[in-house]
């Protein structure tokens, strides 16, 4: 594998520390819509420096958005490290997806060229030795269900066709990491806050309205967990602490502060992890 690090890259250090430890759903396949042909690796050290800037200065992303870029001369350079960060590079699904951008535009028939095919086999087979990925293989434009915005773009043109062969290719290269298994005490829960729910909690007060989220949650014999840790995340940032939640055990109302968050991101999307039990979450209304 002709495989090149983010230093060998030139890229510059992140902007603030990324989301790390997210639990891998599948690979998310995008095309960089710049030229085709063969570039020479300085070309490809060029081009990941500088979507490194624009993913900074268009979306004030910590640093580049996808996890690897696979070029047409075969050669790998990373993106977004660590591999379990939120590197997806698709709104809502930064944290599940682990995003590769194939460099090149595959449209009006041009395909993509078989030394670069071989390079992206390459690097999902080893990427998930590394960490868990499941064999699911999906273009950005397939993943409308996490934001519509995702089902607007071109991106990944024809490389959806390769996707079921890609599956069985990386498939052949062996057995990867074992899916992690969490702990019967904890239930995980995702969900969306859009941005009329901001606030709306009628009856509770917010110092900065605007940046709170009020979710009442309780366990399935209707008391109140006796501890919840959140997670908040855009597509680009995560905030997780358990300071950010505060949960009021009488009320059974858990308070999620998003402080500064930046609502440019896209929608943010909360992981409650409670203990004990099954756990209801609805919303305040
Ligand atoms: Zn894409």
């Amino acid at each position: 594998m002709k495989y090149y690090t983010r230093s060998q890259a030139g890229l510059p250090p992140l902007a603030y520390p990324l989301a790390t430890g997210c639990r891998k759903e599948f690979f998310i396949i995008h095309m960089t819509a710049s030229s085709n042909g063969v570039k020479s690796l300085n070309q490809e050290f060029d081009l990941v420096r500088m979507w490194d800037r624009e993913h900074r200065q268009k979306y004030g992303a910590a640093c580049i958005l996808e996890g690897m870029n696979v070029f047409q001369s075969g050669d790998i350079i990373e993106g977004r490290m660590p591999l379990d960060s939120n590197n997806g590079a698709a709104y809502g699904a930064a944290r599940p997806g682990f995003g590769i951008e194939v460099d090149g535009t595959f449209l009006r028939g041009f395909t993509i060229p078989s030394g670069q095919y071989g390079a992206l086999v390459e690097l999902c087979v080893w990427a998930r030795k590394q960490i868990y990925i499941p064999l699911d293989f999906r273009g950005h434009n397939q993943l409308g269900a996490y934001d519509k915005r995702n089902a607007t773009t071109d991106c990944p043109g024809n490389l959806l066709s390769i996707l079921p062969q890609l599956k069985r290719d990386v498939a052949a290269g062996g057995i990867g990491v074992e899916e992690p298994k969490g702990t019967e005490e904890v239930e995980d829960m995702y969900f969306k806050l859009s941005e009329n729910q901001v606030a709306r909690g009628s009856g509770y007060q917010s110092e900065k309205a605007g940046k709170h989220f009020y979710i009442d949650i309780m366990n399935d014999n209707g008391k109140s967990p006796s501890k919840a840790v959140c997670h908040v995340a855009t597509d680009q940032q995560e905030y997780g602490n358990e300071s950010l939640a505060t949960l009021n055990k009488e009320s059974s109302i858990l308070r999620i502060n998003v402080g500064d968050m930046n609502k440019e991101f896209g929608p943010v999307v909360a992981r409650v992890q409670c203990t004990a039990g099954k756990v209801l979450v609805k919303f305040a209304e």
